[in-house]
Protein backbone atom coordinates (compact mmCIF):
# COMPACT_ATOMS: atom_id res chain seq x y z
CA UNK A 1 0.00 0.00 0.00
CA UNK A 2 1.15 3.28 -0.60
CA UNK A 3 2.17 6.02 1.74
CA UNK A 4 -0.19 8.29 3.29
CA UNK A 5 2.00 11.29 2.03
CA UNK A 6 3.32 9.83 -1.51
CA UNK A 7 -0.34 9.87 -2.28
CA UNK A 8 -1.06 13.52 -0.38
CA UNK A 9 1.66 14.64 -2.93
CA UNK A 10 0.27 12.89 -6.26
CA UNK A 11 -2.92 14.46 -5.22
CA UNK A 12 -1.01 18.05 -5.55
CA UNK A 13 0.54 17.52 -8.80
CA UNK A 14 -2.27 19.09 -11.52
CA UNK A 15 -1.14 16.15 -13.96
CA UNK A 16 -2.31 13.80 -11.57
CA UNK A 17 -5.49 15.83 -10.48
CA UNK A 18 -6.48 16.08 -14.67
CA UNK A 19 -5.59 11.79 -15.02
CA UNK A 20 -7.89 11.49 -12.02
CA UNK A 21 -10.86 13.58 -13.74
CA UNK A 22 -10.19 12.44 -17.20
CA UNK A 23 -10.40 8.30 -16.15
CA UNK A 24 -13.20 8.89 -14.00
CA UNK A 25 -15.80 6.98 -15.16
CA UNK A 26 -18.81 8.45 -13.20
CA UNK A 27 -18.67 11.88 -14.44
CA UNK A 28 -22.22 13.26 -14.87
CA UNK A 29 -23.52 12.91 -18.26
CA UNK A 30 -27.11 12.18 -19.93
CA UNK A 31 -27.04 8.82 -19.15
CA UNK A 32 -27.55 9.62 -15.51
CA UNK A 33 -28.72 6.56 -13.40
CA UNK A 34 -29.94 3.43 -15.34
CA UNK A 35 -32.64 3.19 -12.63
CA UNK A 36 -35.72 5.17 -11.85
CA UNK A 37 -34.67 5.18 -8.57
CA UNK A 38 -34.89 8.85 -6.20
CA UNK A 39 -31.88 11.25 -7.30
CA UNK A 40 -30.26 13.18 -4.52
CA UNK A 41 -27.59 16.03 -4.58
CA UNK A 42 -25.24 17.75 -2.88
CA UNK A 43 -23.98 21.18 -3.70
CA UNK A 44 -21.03 22.08 -2.56
CA UNK A 45 -19.35 18.17 -1.98
CA UNK A 46 -15.78 19.36 -0.94
CA UNK A 47 -14.11 16.00 -0.84
CA UNK A 48 -16.98 13.73 -0.92
CA UNK A 49 -16.91 11.57 2.14
CA UNK A 50 -20.75 12.56 2.99
CA UNK A 51 -21.44 11.77 -0.50
CA UNK A 52 -19.66 8.21 -0.63
CA UNK A 53 -21.25 7.13 2.61
CA UNK A 54 -24.49 8.22 1.73
CA UNK A 55 -24.65 6.29 -1.72
CA UNK A 56 -22.66 3.38 0.58
CA UNK A 57 -25.69 3.56 3.50
CA UNK A 58 -28.68 3.76 0.74
CA UNK A 59 -28.11 1.85 -2.19
CA UNK A 60 -31.77 2.47 -3.37
CA UNK A 61 -30.84 5.79 -3.83
CA UNK A 62 -28.61 7.73 -6.34
CA UNK A 63 -26.66 10.75 -5.80
CA UNK A 64 -24.98 13.92 -7.59
CA UNK A 65 -21.96 15.66 -6.05
CA UNK A 66 -21.46 18.66 -7.56
CA UNK A 67 -17.91 20.78 -6.63
CA UNK A 68 -16.53 24.26 -8.42
CA UNK A 69 -13.25 23.07 -7.65
CA UNK A 70 -11.61 20.36 -9.72
CA UNK A 71 -8.86 20.23 -6.88
CA UNK A 72 -10.80 18.92 -4.26
CA UNK A 73 -13.21 17.36 -6.76
CA UNK A 74 -10.70 14.80 -7.64
CA UNK A 75 -9.58 14.07 -3.96
CA UNK A 76 -13.64 12.82 -3.86
CA UNK A 77 -12.92 10.92 -7.09
CA UNK A 78 -10.21 9.66 -5.90
CA UNK A 79 -12.13 8.16 -2.83
CA UNK A 80 -15.08 7.03 -4.81
CA UNK A 81 -13.77 5.09 -7.17
CA UNK A 82 -12.24 2.20 -4.75
CA UNK A 83 -15.85 1.31 -4.10
CA UNK A 84 -17.31 0.59 -7.67
CA UNK A 85 -20.88 2.13 -6.75
CA UNK A 86 -23.31 2.80 -9.74
CA UNK A 87 -25.52 5.13 -7.67
CA UNK A 88 -22.47 8.22 -7.69
CA UNK A 89 -21.93 10.78 -10.27
CA UNK A 90 -20.19 13.47 -9.92
CA UNK A 91 -20.47 17.28 -11.71
CA UNK A 92 -17.28 19.84 -11.67
CA UNK A 93 -18.70 23.10 -11.69
CA UNK A 94 -20.27 25.76 -10.51
CA UNK A 95 -23.71 24.46 -9.45
CA UNK A 96 -25.37 27.31 -11.48
CA UNK A 97 -23.48 25.45 -14.75
CA UNK A 98 -25.72 22.13 -14.35
CA UNK A 99 -26.65 20.93 -17.70
CA UNK A 100 -30.79 21.62 -18.40
CA UNK A 101 -31.03 17.63 -18.56
CA UNK A 102 -30.65 17.08 -14.26
CA UNK A 103 -34.12 20.10 -14.75
CA UNK A 104 -37.04 18.23 -12.39
CA UNK A 105 -34.80 15.14 -11.71
CA UNK A 106 -33.53 15.92 -8.10
CA UNK A 107 -35.42 14.82 -4.67
CA UNK A 108 -33.35 16.37 -2.06
CA UNK A 109 -30.70 18.85 -1.89
CA UNK A 110 -27.69 18.72 0.35
CA UNK A 111 -26.10 21.56 1.39
CA UNK A 112 -23.46 21.04 3.91
CA UNK A 113 -20.88 23.19 5.71
CA UNK A 114 -21.45 25.74 2.37
CA UNK A 115 -19.55 29.35 2.80
CA UNK A 116 -20.46 31.71 5.05
CA UNK A 117 -19.84 34.51 3.19
CA UNK A 118 -19.85 36.69 6.37
CA UNK A 119 -19.66 40.07 4.30
CA UNK A 120 -23.16 41.60 3.78
CA UNK A 121 -22.15 42.62 0.41
CA UNK A 122 -21.65 38.66 -0.72
CA UNK A 123 -24.79 38.24 0.73
CA UNK A 124 -25.83 37.17 -3.23
CA UNK A 125 -23.15 34.56 -3.47
CA UNK A 126 -24.49 32.42 -0.29
CA UNK A 127 -25.94 29.15 -1.40
CA UNK A 128 -29.63 29.37 0.39
CA UNK A 129 -29.73 33.41 -1.42
CA UNK A 130 -32.80 33.73 -2.76
CA UNK A 131 -31.07 33.74 -6.54
CA UNK A 132 -29.72 30.31 -4.74
CA UNK A 133 -33.15 29.04 -4.64
CA UNK A 134 -35.17 30.04 -7.40
CA UNK A 135 -32.48 28.39 -9.41
CA UNK A 136 -33.06 25.42 -7.51
CA UNK A 137 -36.62 25.92 -8.21
CA UNK A 138 -35.24 24.43 -11.54
CA UNK A 139 -33.72 21.43 -10.63
CA UNK A 140 -36.58 19.78 -8.41
CA UNK A 141 -38.83 17.31 -9.57
CA UNK A 142 -42.35 17.48 -7.51
CA UNK A 143 -41.47 18.92 -4.14
CA UNK A 144 -38.53 21.01 -3.08
CA UNK A 145 -36.70 19.69 -0.69
CA UNK A 146 -33.39 21.17 0.77
CA UNK A 147 -31.55 19.72 4.38
CA UNK A 148 -28.67 21.73 5.10
CA UNK A 149 -26.18 21.91 8.08
CA UNK A 150 -23.40 24.54 9.31
CA UNK A 151 -21.73 25.46 12.28
CA UNK A 152 -22.12 28.95 11.13
CA UNK A 153 -24.78 31.01 13.52
CA UNK A 154 -24.85 33.51 10.75
CA UNK A 155 -25.40 31.76 7.90
CA UNK A 156 -27.89 29.27 9.99
CA UNK A 157 -29.98 32.13 10.66
CA UNK A 158 -29.64 33.97 7.10
CA UNK A 159 -30.61 30.49 5.43
CA UNK A 160 -33.80 29.91 7.82
CA UNK A 161 -35.12 33.58 7.41
CA UNK A 162 -34.74 32.92 3.22
CA UNK A 163 -36.05 29.96 3.10
CA UNK A 164 -39.20 31.01 4.63
CA UNK A 165 -39.56 34.12 2.61
CA UNK A 166 -39.35 32.04 -0.15
CA UNK A 167 -42.17 29.97 0.93
CA UNK A 168 -40.30 26.75 2.20
CA UNK A 169 -42.03 25.43 5.79
CA UNK A 170 -39.57 24.18 8.26
CA UNK A 171 -39.40 20.19 8.63
CA UNK A 172 -36.62 20.26 11.42
CA UNK A 173 -34.79 22.87 13.12
CA UNK A 174 -31.94 21.71 15.14
CA UNK A 175 -29.63 23.77 17.27
CA UNK A 176 -27.14 20.88 17.72
CA UNK A 177 -27.47 17.86 15.82
CA UNK A 178 -25.12 15.70 17.99
CA UNK A 179 -27.11 15.83 20.97
CA UNK A 180 -29.98 14.26 18.80
CA UNK A 181 -30.19 10.71 18.42
CA UNK A 182 -30.78 10.78 14.53
CA UNK A 183 -28.72 9.15 11.51
CA UNK A 184 -26.49 11.31 10.78
CA UNK A 185 -23.23 10.99 8.11
CA UNK A 186 -20.31 13.56 9.12
CA UNK A 187 -18.97 15.86 6.33
CA UNK A 188 -15.15 16.31 6.33
CA UNK A 189 -16.20 19.91 7.51
CA UNK A 190 -18.39 18.45 10.19
CA UNK A 191 -15.74 16.69 12.10
CA UNK A 192 -13.39 19.52 11.97
CA UNK A 193 -15.74 22.04 12.88
CA UNK A 194 -17.02 19.94 15.96
CA UNK A 195 -13.81 19.05 17.18
CA UNK A 196 -13.03 22.65 17.56
CA UNK A 197 -16.45 22.86 19.65
CA UNK A 198 -18.62 24.55 17.58
CA UNK A 199 -22.02 23.13 17.76
CA UNK A 200 -23.32 21.76 14.01
CA UNK A 201 -26.98 23.15 13.11
CA UNK A 202 -29.06 21.43 11.05
CA UNK A 203 -32.57 22.46 8.70
CA UNK A 204 -34.77 20.57 6.70
CA UNK A 205 -37.05 22.59 4.37
CA UNK A 206 -40.06 21.80 2.06
CA UNK A 207 -42.11 23.05 -0.03
CA UNK A 208 -44.52 22.58 -3.24
CA UNK A 209 -42.47 23.37 -6.81
CA UNK A 210 -45.13 25.51 -7.72
N1 LIG B 1 -19.59 19.73 1.94
C1 LIG B 1 -18.18 19.64 2.30
C2 LIG B 1 -17.39 20.84 1.85
C3 LIG B 1 -17.83 22.17 2.45
S1 LIG B 1 -16.88 23.57 1.88
C4 LIG B 1 -18.06 19.40 3.79
O1 LIG B 1 -19.02 19.64 4.52
O2 LIG B 1 -16.99 19.00 4.23
C5 LIG B 1 -17.98 24.22 0.64
C6 LIG B 1 -17.68 23.63 -0.73
O3 LIG B 1 -18.65 24.14 -1.64
C7 LIG B 1 -16.31 24.05 -1.30
O4 LIG B 1 -15.61 22.89 -1.68
C8 LIG B 1 -16.68 24.94 -2.48
O5 LIG B 1 -15.73 24.85 -3.54
C9 LIG B 1 -18.04 24.41 -2.88
N2 LIG B 1 -18.90 25.39 -3.58
C10 LIG B 1 -19.16 26.65 -3.18
N3 LIG B 1 -19.98 27.27 -4.05
C11 LIG B 1 -20.26 26.38 -5.03
C12 LIG B 1 -21.04 26.45 -6.23
N4 LIG B 1 -21.69 27.57 -6.57
N5 LIG B 1 -21.12 25.35 -7.01
C13 LIG B 1 -20.44 24.23 -6.67
N6 LIG B 1 -19.66 24.10 -5.55
C14 LIG B 1 -19.57 25.18 -4.74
Amino acid sequence: MRKRCEVDMRMRNPKYMNDEINNCEFLLTDKLFDNSNPICMEVGMGKGDFLLNMAINNPNINYIGVEKYSSVASVAIHKIKEYELSNIKIFIGDILNIPEYIFHKIDIIYLNFSDPWPKKRHAKRRLTHESFLTFYNNLFKNKCHIIMKTDNDDLYEFSKESFINFGYKINKDIKDLHKENIFNIETEYEKKFSSLGFTIKYLDVEKDNL
